[in-house]
C-alpha cells in the first residue's frame, strides 16, 4: 500500500507495555487472546504511515494516568491509532440492560488526552467510545461515528476471476460477487481518529491521558499536514487512464494513497461519431492499455500509474482533459415506447464519451458473465454491456454526448441514438418502430432452454427480447438443484396481456446418454433428474432412467419432448427419437455461431429415415453472457396465445429455427411440418417463400431437398422483408426445408434460418435412407452397451426397464431397415437372432 507523503510518524517516549507482559495486564480477554495481531513497528493504514515501536501504550485501573513526550512537530491533523476496552452495562438474569446503550457503551468517556504544545498551553480531546474510539471487538452494525477501523475498506475481484487467474481467491463465491471487502476485521480492530489541531502553528511537543471509565491502547501517533479529514474520501468517478500492458490482475496497474481503486476495465472504444448509423452488432474494440479506472479519492491523494507506478496528484488528472471522465450525476428518466407510446420492455446499452459503460442506478455496473452467478437483469457480450429494463429506466448520465442502444428481438432494427444531456434534461425517450410483425400473422417466438433466473425476471427478459414463451427449465448439476422451487408442473408466469409467459420445465441429463428437455408438462415433477453420476448427477447416482423413459413419461403428462443442444450429448437421443417420442431437435449457440452444421448433418439424418422432427431454437441460458432468445424458435399457433396452442404448433412442427432471420415456406397449400401426397412418378412444386431480416444482412436462400441444397438465391445484404418461390422437381418420396444465410459486416457467414421439413411421398413409399438408419443404430447400440456393461447399475427392475427401452428402439429401426429390404452389417454389441 503506498503512504501519503503528507504524514509523518510522530516518535514518543513513555510506551509502557511490552506484548510479552499482555497476559496479565488486566486487559479484556479478546485483546489477550488476539495479542499477536496488534500493531507493532512501522504501518500504514488508509495510506496513513504509523510508528507503533516495540511497546503498546496502555491505561487502565492500575496505570491509570500517563505522560508521553513527543519528538515536537506541528500539524493540522493528529492522528491516533488506539483502541478501547469499554466495560458493559450490567445486565438482569435474562440478559436485558436498562437504559440501554449498545454491546459497547455508546459514548462512555473512555478518557482524556490533553496535548501538549512548547509553549505551555494544552488542547483537551475528551475519547469517548463509539466516537473518538472504538473497541477492538464489535458488534456488527457498532461502527464509531468519529473514527475509522485501521482495515481499509477494499475493492476485488469475483472469486471465478481469482481462480481464472491462478491466483487465491480473496472471498467466497458468494461474498465475492459485492466485489468489495467491508471496513476493519472481525477479531480484532483499531480506530484511526484524526484530530483537528486548534492551533496548527504551535509545536506539539506531548500528551498526556488521563483514564475515565475504560481502558485505551494507544498504539500511535502521526502528524498530518492535509488539507482536509484524512479519513474522508471523495466520491466514487472515473478517469480513463494509460497503464500499460494488460495483465489478469488488472488492480496491479493502479493504486492510491488516500482512495479506493474500485475497478479497472479496459476502455471500449465504440464508434461515436457514426453512432446512430453503426450496426448494433458492432463489438466495441478494447484500447490497448487504456482503462477506465473507478476510484474515489482524499483531495491530496496520489494515484500510481501503470507497473512503473508514476505518481499522478489526484488534483493534476482535472487538467488533463484526455484523462477526464464526465462524472454521471444528472437525473435522468429513460423512456422507450412503442408506437402508441406505451413504455415496452427492452435491452439497453449506454455508454458516455469515453466508452465508459451507464447503466441505471439499479443495474450491476459491472456485470458478470460466469456460469450460475449473475441471475440479475444483465447482458454481456464481451465488453459491450447491456440490461434490461421494463420500458423506463432511472439513470445518473453525464452531461454531454451519451449513446444508447435499444433493441427488442428480431423484428425491430436496433436503435441507437445520441443524446446531448444538459442541466435541464430530465427525461429521454426512444420510439420503436418495428420493421415487421410475424405475431400478427400467427408466430410466437419462443427459447426452449434457459437456465437459473427467476420466472419474474425471465419473463422481463424474454419481453425485452420479444420472446412470448420462456422455458424455464429446473435441474440438478452434482449436488446443485436449480429452479426446483419455481417448478409447479401447472400454469406460467405471465404478463397481464398474455402475450408473453414463462413456464418451467425440466432439463433431465446423462452425461453419456444425453439431455433430455421436459417441457410444460403437467402434474408432479419427472425424476431422477439426473442421473449415473458426474458430470451431470452426483458421485454415485445409478442410471436409473434413460432419455427415452424420461420422454415417454413426458408425453405421459402432456408435456414437450426436445432434445436440447442437439446432437450432443450424441448417444441415446437415437433411440428416443426412433421411439418417436421426441417433438423437436433444438439448436443453440454452443459451440458455433449460427446454426452449426453438426446440427444439421445429425438432423438431415432422422428427416432422411421418414422422421419428422420439428426444427427448435434455444439458447442453454446459464450466466450474463447468453441472451435470452439469442436462438429461437418461432411457431405458428392456431388461435389465440396460451402455452397450449404453442405446444400444439410445436407438436405440429409449423416451426422454424433463427438467429436472426425469420422465413415462412408453403407447398402447395402445406406450410411446415405439413406432408402431402404425389402419385407414382411425382411432380413439380412450387415452394413459396417469404423472408425478413431487421437484426443480420440476409446473403442466400436456399431450397434443402433431403439434405441436398438443391436451388439458392443470393441477396446482397437483405434488411427487410422479400417474397418468392421455387419450383421442385419431386421424383421420389423426400423432405422439402428452407435455409437462410446471412452475414454482419465483416463476419463470416453463417446459416440464421432453417425451417421445419415438408414431406413429400411419392407413390405411399416411405422416405428411408439405409446408410443413415445404419448410423442412428450404431448410437442405440452404443447406448445399449453402456448401459450394460459401465453405467452405475441401478436396481435389477430399473435396469431391465431401461435396457428394454432401448432394446424397443433398436428393433423398431431395423425392423423398418429389414422391412425396406435393406441389410446391414453387424457390431458385436448387435448380434441380434434373426441373423444367427
Ligand atoms: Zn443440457
Ligand atoms: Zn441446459
Amino acid at each position: 500500500m503506498f503512504t501519503s507523503p503528507h504524514f509523518k510518524p510522530v516518535k514518543l517516549t513513555g510506551r509502557n507495555l511490552s506484548k510479552d507482559d499482555i497476559s496479565g495486564c488486566g486487559c479484556f480477554e479478546n485483546t489477550e487472546k488476539n495479542a499477536d495481531k496488534l500493531p507493532a513497528g512501522t504501518q500504514t493504514y488508509w495510506g496513513i504511515p504509523f510508528d507503533c515501536g516495540e511497546k503498546f501504550v496502555y491505561v487502565n485501573e492500575t496505570r491509570n494516568a500517563l505522560t508521553l513526550d513527543f519528538e515536537s512537530f506541528s500539524a493540522r491533523y493528529i492522528i491516533f491509532l488506539h483502541a478501547s476496552e469499554t466495560p458493559e452495562q450490567p445486565s438482569d438474569e435474562f440478559g436485558i440492560v436498562k437504559n440501554f446503550r449498545g454491546p459497547t457503551p455508546l459514548m462512555e468517556p473512555i478518557c482524556d488526552y490533553v496535548i501538549k504544545y512548547a509553549d505551555g498551553s494544552k488542547a483537551e480531546i475528551p475519547i469517548r467510545s463509539r466516537m473518538e474510539i472504538n473497541d477492538m471487538n464489535t458488534w456488527w452494525g457498532q461502527g464509531a461515528f468519529l473514527s475509522k477501523p485501521h482495515i481499509r475498506g477494499r475493492s476485488f475481484k469475483t472469486a471465478t476471476d481469482d481462480i481464472y487467474s491462478g491466483r487465491k481467491a480473496e472471498a467466497g463465491w458468494g461474498n465475492s460477487q459485492t466485489l468489495v471487502h467491508s471496513e476493519g476485521s472481525w477479531d480484532l480492530s483499531q480506530s484511526i481518529f484524526a484530530f483537528e489541531n486548534p492551533e496548527p502553528q504551535k509545536a506539539v511537543t506531548g500528551m498526556e491521558i488521563t483514564r475515565k471509565k475504560g481502558n485505551v491502547f494507544l498504539f500511535a501517533v502521526t502528524a498530518g499536514d492535509i488539507s482536509a479529514h484524512p479519513l474522508r474520501y471523495g466520491s466514487r468517478q472515473k478517469a480513463l487512464l494509460a497503464l500499460g500492458g494488460s495483465p489478469n490482475d488488472t488492480f496491479d496497474l493502479i493504486d492510491i494513497d488516500l482512495g479506493h481503486i474500485i475497478s479497472v476495465t479496459p476502455q471500449q472504444i465504440y464508434a461515436n461519431a457514426e453512432w446512430e448509423q453503426s450496426g448494433p452488432e458492432e463489438n466495441p474494440k478494447k484500447a490497448e492499455g487504456k482503462y477506465i479506472v473507478e476510484f474515489d479519492a482524499h483531495e491530496d491523494a496520489v494515484l500510481y500509474l501503470g507497473e512503473a507506478r508514476a505518481p499522478l496528484a489526484f488534483k493534476e488528472l482535472s487538467k488533463n482533459p484526455g484523462m477526464g471522465v464526465k462524472p454521471a450525476e444528472k437525473p435522468v428518466r429513460l423512456r422507450v415506447c412503442d408506437k402508441s407510446g406505451r413504455p415496452v420492455p427492452v435491452k439497453v446499452h449506454a455508454h458516455g464519451a469515453a466508452g465508459e459503460y451507464l447503466p441505471p442506478k439499479n443495474r450491476h455496473r459491472l456485470p458478470n458473465p460466469y456460469w450460475f452467478e449473475d441471475y440479475s437483469t444483465d447482458y454481456t457480450r464481451g465488453g459491450h454491456w447491456c440490461t434490461y429494463i421494463d420500458g423506463t429506466a432511472e439513470y445518473n448520465l453525464p452531461e454531454g454526448s451519451v449513446f444508447f442502444e435499444v433493441s427488442k428481438g428480431f423484428e425491430l432494427k436496433p436503435v441507437r441514438q445520441k443524446f446531448e444531456i444538459t442541466p435541464e434534461t430530465d427525461e429521454i425517450t426512444i420510439k420503436l418502430d418495428p420493421l415487421t410483425d410475424w405475431r400478427a400473422k400467427g408466430w410466437v417466438t419462443a427459447d426452449t432452454h434457459v437456465h437459473f433466473l427467476s420466472p419474474q425476471t425471465a419473463l422481463l427478459e424474454g419481453e425485452a427480447e420479444g420472446v412470448n414463451v420462456v422455458n424455464l427449465l429446473a435441474s440438478q448439476w452434482g449436488e446443485l438443484f436449480t429452479n426446483i422451487g419455481d417448478f409447479t408442473g401447472a400454469g406460467e408466469t405471465k404478463t397481464p396481456d398474455g402475450e408473453y409467459m414463462v413456464r418451467v420445465g425440466t432439463e433431465n441429463r446423462q452425461h453419456i446418454l444425453g439431455h433430455i428437455s421436459l417441457l410444460g408438462y403437467e402434474g408432479a415433477m419427472i425424476l431422477p433428474l439426473t442421473t449415473g453420476g458426474p458430470d451431470e448427477s452426483a458421485q454415485g447416482d445409478p442410471v436409473e432412467l434413460t432419455l427415452t423413459q424420461w420422454a415417454k413419461q413426458c408425453r405421459l403428462q402432456n408435456g414437450l419432448v426436445i432434445l436440447p443442444h442437439f446432437p450432443n450429448p450424441r448417444a441415446e437421443n437415437a433411440a428416443a427419437i426412433v421411439s418417436e417420442f421426441i417433438d423437436g431437435v433444438e439448436v443453440t449457440k454452443l459451440g458455433a455461431p449460427g446454426i452449426g452444421p453438426q446440427y444439421l448433418s445429425d438432423w438431415y439424418r432422422y428427416l432422411n429415415c421418414g422422421y419428422q422432427i420439428a426444427a427448435i431454437g434455444g439458447t442453454d441460458k446459464m450466466s450474463a453472457g447468453t441472451a435470452v432468445g439469442e436462438m429461437r424458435t418461432y411457431a405458428k399457433i392456431d388461435g389465440p396465445l396460451c402455452y397450449q396452442t404453442w405446444k400444439e404448433a410445436v407438436i405440429a412442427k409449423r416451426t422454424f429455427v433463427t438467429s436472426g432471420a425469420l422465413v415462412d415456406m408453403n407447398i402447395e397449400g402445406h406450410g411446415m411440418g405439413g406432408s402431402l401426397n404425389l402419385g407414382s412418378g411425382g411432380g413439380t412444386l412450387n415452394v413459396m417463400w417469404d423472408i425478413a431480416s431487421a437484426v443480420i444482412p440476409i446473403s442466400s436462400l436456399e431450397l434443402v431437398i433431403n439434405g441436398e441444397t438443391a436451388e439458392v438465391l443470393r441477396f446482397d445484404g437483405l434488411i427487410g422483408e422479400k417474397s418468392g418461390y421455387f419450383t421442385a422437381d419431386i421424383k421420389e418420396s423426400s423432405w422439402i426445408a428452407l435455409r437462410v444465410r446471412g452475414r454482419f459486416e465483416n463476419r463470416p457467414e453463417v446459416i440464421t434460418a432453417h425451417t421445419s421439413a415438408v414431406f413429400v411421398i411419392v407413390d405411399g413409399k416411405p422416405v428411408f435412407s439405409a446408410p443413415d438408419a445404419a448410423t442412428i443404430l450404431d448410437q442405440i447400440e452404443g447406448a445399449t452397451a453402456y448401459l450394460k456393461i459401465m453405467g452405475t447399475k441401478a436396481q435389477e427392475s430399473k435396469f431391465k426397464l431401461a435396457l428394454a427401452a432401448l432394446e424397443g428402439a433398436h428393433r423398431a429401426l431395423h425392423n423398418k431397415m429389414h422391412a425396406s429390404g435393406h441389410f446391414h452389417s453387424h457390431t458385436p454389441e448387435d448380434m441380434h437372432k434373426e441373423h444367427k
